[in-house]
């Protein structure tokens, strides 16, 4: 049966996937929802026996219903294939009494990969379905790791050029030179004085111009977006949930139907979002274990009901995190509203207006599924330390956060059922964060050594990601102030 795509804050005007994932955002600024959540097809043993892309076939057919086998079969194929250093695309690690499913082992070594390898073809399709003629812009603001994700799935891709904004200051040294040695004529980096919801933000008025978007069409140009908001980068997410259970059924740690925990370092929600999207299928998850870091936003909002983004941003050493505005919270908002686009736009304007809101005593009724918590900067390398002093297993900042929380949960709860946790970058990412977490003594080395002391460490090769970047040529130097995004993108298409 076919699905169709509401906007979460409009009745009406159902779209077709292709063209929600053509246009990223609705035009009343509100996020595409599947009118229902389908139901997985295939029996756990089935699964148990497929391929990644086997897998992400299974569940990508139920939502992306206007594509024909044909054409999701290609997209797949083009993206999980070597890019990927591992065959099995994401392996799942035990340590310490949990599963770490490793997102990261894409061209960019963060789980921004699992679905930015597959949007560019996603998004060519759509747009030959729908008889699109100009050229697509896509527009991204990044907290550090989309922004290289997508520019490296979307350089040289036909048809599409790519502009990416991130916060000067607030991104890793590593990720803004991988960002600003990326090749491709299509694409442009630009950094903002400011923070990443002052990218998004920015990104986000951008889209919601009218004479902008009009002046664009007449020039052979329209805007899409590769932000986690656009529906072609949460159904692919879904895929991993699928398979990291199929897999642990596979090799005997669960039984058919055991229920599970996830545990997913969040920032704009997207990740954890697709959890619960994977638990609606009928997917045996019990607890959907949200972790922040200080930018503790989510945490506050599960413990109170209450959405406050009145609060100072903390830029810590998780920086994809570093969040106050989640934006797929609102389709969250709208499932719990009983898909009620009225009740949610009314939160979303107060957001807007006040930086805050409230959900009902019935809503937050609906929000058992989900426990939040956040870790410290000291826990957050605390938890490095310790887990490497007890296993050798290095993770980076982002996951630790994760196994800090879900450890502060078995403390709270003495729930010890059998846990993945979304491992979402790779440590060589975060070097210097994740060495000097593990001693002091590697404060005054060279980030590059580090990497070298850290494959030392961890027995895990440096990845080619970061061999890529040791001797690549800067290309883009671009900086603006957050006033100036709209200048930046009618420079970059010379209209
Ligand atoms: C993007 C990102 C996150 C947060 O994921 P959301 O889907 O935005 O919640 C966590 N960790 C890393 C490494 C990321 O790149």
């Amino acid at each position: 049966m076919d699905i169709l795509y509401n906007s979460t804050r409009t009745k009406g005007n159902p779209v077709k996937a292709s063209e929600a994932i053509l246009k990223g955002l609705s035009e009343d600024g509100g996020l595409f929802v599947p009118e229902r959540i389908p139901a997985l097809d295939k029996t756990l043993r089935e699964l148990s026996e497929m391929t990644y892309g086997q897998t992400a076939y299974e569940v990508m057919k139920l939502y992306l219903t206007d594509f024909t086998r044909e054409e999701l079969e290609d997209c797949i194929a083009k993206a999980y294939d070597e890019k990927f250093d591992r065959e099995d695309i994401a392996p799942l690690v035990e340590a310490d009494g949990a599963y770490y499913l490793e997102l990261f082992h894409g061209a960019t070594i963060a789980f921004k990969d699992m679905a930015l390898s597959i949007l560019p073809h996603l998004l060519t399709v759509s747009a030959r379905k729908n008889h699109v003629k100009n050229e697509i812009v896509i527009l991204t603001a990044t907290s550090g790791d989309t922004g290289k994700a997508a520019l490296s799935g979307f350089a040289d891709v036909e048809g599409t050029r790519i502009i990416v904004f991130y916060p000067k200051n607030g991104v890793s040294p590593i990720q803004e030179k991988q960002m600003v040695t990326q090749k491709g004529q299509n694409t442009y980096v630009v950094g903002i004085h400011g923070n990443f919801d002052d990218a998004q933000s920015g990104v986000k008025n951008i889209f919601g111009d009218k004479e902008l978007n009009a002046y664009m069409a007449e020039r052979g140009f329209q805007f899409s977006s590769a932000n986690s908001i656009n529906i072609g980068r949460l159904v692919p997410q879904i895929v991993y949930y699928v398979y990291s259970y199929a897999k642990l059924f596979k090799k005997g740690n669960i039984k058919d139907g055991e229920k599970i925990n996830v545990v997913v370092p969040t920032g704009n929600f997207g990740n954890i979002l697709a959890a619960y999207y994977a638990k609606q299928m009928g997917l045996p998850i019990d607890r959907l274990i949200c972790a922040s870091n200080e930018n503790k936003v989510l945490y506050d909002f599960f413990k109170t009901g209450a959405y406050d983004r009145n609060r100072e941003f903390v830029l810590t050493s998780s920086p994809s995190m570093d969040i106050l505005i989640s934006s797929n919270l609102e389709r969250l908002i709208y499932h719990i509203a009983g898909n009620d686009p009225e009740k949610n736009k009314e939160l979303m304007e107060r957001l807007k207006e006040g930086g805050i809101y409230t959900i009902t005593e019935e809503m937050r009724a609906q929000l058992s599924d989900f426990y939040g918590n956040y870790a410290t900067e000291a826990q957050t390398a605390k938890r490095i330390q310790g887990l490497y002093r007890e296993t050798g297993y290095v993770i980076d900042t982002h996951t630790a956060v994760a196994s800090c929380v879900y450890e502060k949960y078995k403390e709270e709860t003495g729930d010890k059922k059998t846990a993945v946790i979304a491992s979402t970058a790779s440590p060589y990412k975060f070097t210097r964060s994740v060495m000097e977490a593990i001693d002091s003594k590697y404060a005054r080395m060279e980030d590059f050594d580090l990497a070298d002391r850290l494959s030392e460490l961890s027995g895990v090769k440096v990845p080619k990601a970061i061999e890529e970047i040791r001797t690549a040529k800067v290309l883009h130097d671009h900086i603006c102030e957050k006033t100036e995004m709209k200048k930046m993108v009618m420079n970059f298409l010379g209209i």
